[in-house]
C-alpha cells in the first residue's frame, strides 16, 4: 500500500522516547525530561504582544512564499549584525520552522542518488530527509572531542559526492567548530565542487571563549556555495510557533522558494508579523537565557563526570551533554541486563524516573544524549537518581 519512500523512513527515536515517558507519565510515573531538544521557557513577552497585535490588525491571509519583506530585511540585518554576512531579501527564504528551510536546502540542491556527507553524531531528521530526497547519505566520523575531522571528509569523497551538512554548535554533541575546521571543509567543498548546508539554529546557545562562525563567512567562494540555515525555535524559545529561513545565493534561495511553493505556501502569516522586532526586543531575555542553559550544563556536567564509568567531555554550545556509558554494558540488576545505551536508557526510565536518549538515534552507539533545558532544581534531582540507580548495577 504504501510507497518505497515512506516504508524507508526510520521513525524519530527521540520521539519514541517522548512517547514513552508520556505514557509512563499518563501511568502516574515521576518522570524528569532530559529527552527534549526544547527549551523550557516562555517565549519573550515582546513576541507574544506583537503576535496579538498582528492578530488584531488582519494579518491572517497568505503571505509571499517567501515571507513578508520586513521580516526578511530583519533578517539580513541580523545576519550582516551578528555573522558579517551580506545578503540582499531575496536571498532569505522563511519557512515554517528550521526543519523546512532544512529540507527545502535538500531538496533544492540532492539529485537522486548524490551523496551527502554527513558528521556523526548528528542531529536525527538529517539522514531522513536525505533519503527523502533521493540522496545517500553518508556517515562521516568525527575526532574524539567531536571536532571535524578533515581526513575524513576526504576518505568519503566520491564523484557523486555533492553536498555536505554540517551543524554547529551541534545536536546531539555540543560541539562548536572553529574557523579553521570550517576553513578546512570551505576549501574541500571548493575543490571538489561540492555545496554546504549549515544548520546554525543553536548559534546563540554559546559559552565561555567560544565563538560561533558561519562557513559562509569563511570565504566569498564559500558564502556562495553555503546554504545558511537558521530559525527561531532555540534562540527565542519558540519551538510551537514554526519559524525557521534560510539564507543562500539567489539562484538556491528561488529554488527553495519553488519547492516551498508547492508543499506548505508560505508560514504562519501572524507568525511572522510577530517574529519582525524579535532580534532587536528580545535581547535581554536570549542572554538571561544562554547564562541560565551555561549554569547548567555547568552543574549538569559536574555530576555526570562524578559518576563512575560516565565519560563527558564539557561542549561549548547548545543544550547537550553527550557521555560516553560504555563501561556499564554487561552490567545487571536482578534480571535486568544492560548490553547497550538502549537498554541503560531504558533502565534509567524505569528505575530513576528520567528520561534520555539513546546515542544510537545520532549514529553513535555507547553514548547518551542528555538535554539540560530543564530546571537546576530537576536536574539536581534526576543526577540523584541516576546516580542511585547506577549504584544498583553490578
Ligand atoms: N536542526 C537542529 C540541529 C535541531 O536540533 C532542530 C530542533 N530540534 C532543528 C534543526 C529544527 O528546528 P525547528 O524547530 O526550527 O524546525
Amino acid at each position: 500500500m504504501l510507497s518505497s519512500r515512506a516504508i524507508n523512513i526510520t521513525p524519530s527515536a527521540t520521539h519514541a522516547m517522548n512517547a514513552r515517558l508520556m505514557k509512563r507519565r499518563a501511568a502516574g510515573a515521576d518522570i524528569i525530561a532530559f529527552n527534549v531538544g526544547e527549551p523550557d521557557f516562555a517565549t519573550p513577552q515582546p513576541v507574544i504582544d506583537a503576535c496579538i497585535r498582528a492578530l488584531q490588525e488582519g494579518r491572517t491571509k497568505y503571505t509571499p512564499v517567501n515571507g513578508i519583506a520586513p521580516l526578511r530585511e530583519a533578517i539580513c540585518e541580523k545576519l550582516l549584525y551578528d555573522n558579517g554576512l551580506s545578503y540582499s531579501p531575496d536571498q532569505i527564504c522563511i519557512s515554517t520552522g528550521a526543519k523546512q528551510a532544512l529540507s527545502n536546502a535538500v531538496f533544492a540542491l540532492c539529485n537522486e542518488g548524490d551523496e551527502v556527507l554527513i558528521p556523526i553524531p548528528c542531529y536525527v531528521s538529517y539522514v531522513e530527509i536525505v533519503k527523502l530526497a533521493g540522496g545517500i547519505p553518508v556517515l562521516v566520523p568525527t575526532n574524539e572531542d567531536f571536532s571535524l575531522n578533515a581526513d575524513s571528509f576526504r576518505h568519503a569523497l566520491t564523484a557523486k559526492t555533492r553536498l555536505i551538512l554540517l551543524n554547529s554548535p551541534n545536536n546531539p554533541t555540543g560541539a562548536v567548530y572553529s574557523v579553521e575546521e570550517l576553513e578546512e571543509i570551505a576549501r574541500l567543498a571548493e575543490e571538489n565542487d561540492l555545496y554546504i548546508i549549515s544548520d546554525e539554529v543553536y548559534e546563540k546557545l554559546i559559552y565561555g571563549n567560544a565563538k560561533h562562525i558561519s562557513p559562509a563567512a569563511v570565504s566569498s567562494e564559500a558564502y556562495e556555495r553555503t546554504v545558511l540555515v537558521n530559525g527561531f525555535s532555540k534562540t527565542f524559545a519558540m519551538t510551537g510557533w514554526r519559524l525557521g529561513y534560510t539564507a543562500s545565493n539567489s539562484e538556491i534561495s528561488r529554488a527553495c522558494n519553488a519547492f516551498q511553493g508547492h508543499m506548505t505556501s508560505c508560514s504562519t502569516s501572524f507568525v511572522q508579523y510577530a517574529a519582525v522586532n524579535a532580534f532587536r526586543d528580545c535581547t535581554d531575555e536570549v542572554e538571561a537565557m544562554r547564562r541560565a542553559f551555561q549554569e547548567r550544563r555547568d552543574y549538569m556536567y559536574s555530576r555526570l563526570t562524578a559518576m563512575p564509568g560516565i565519560r563527558c567531555r564539557l561542549p561549548d554550545g547548545a543544550f547537550y551533554l553527550m557521555p560516553d556509558v560504555s563501561a556499564w554494558f554487561g552490567k545487571s540488576h536482578e534480571d535486568r541486563l544492560i548490553r547497550n545505551a538502549e537498554d541503560l536508557c531504558n533502565y534509567l526510565l524505569d528505575e530513576a524516573g528520567i528520561a534520555a536518549v539513546f546515542g544510537e538515534a545520532f549514529c553513535m552507539p555507547g553514548t547518551i544524549r542528555f538535554a539540560y533545558a530543564n530546571s537546576l532544581e530537576n536536574i539536581r534531582i534526576g543526577m540523584d537518581r541516576m546516580e542511585s540507580a547506577l549504584q544498583k548495577l553490578k
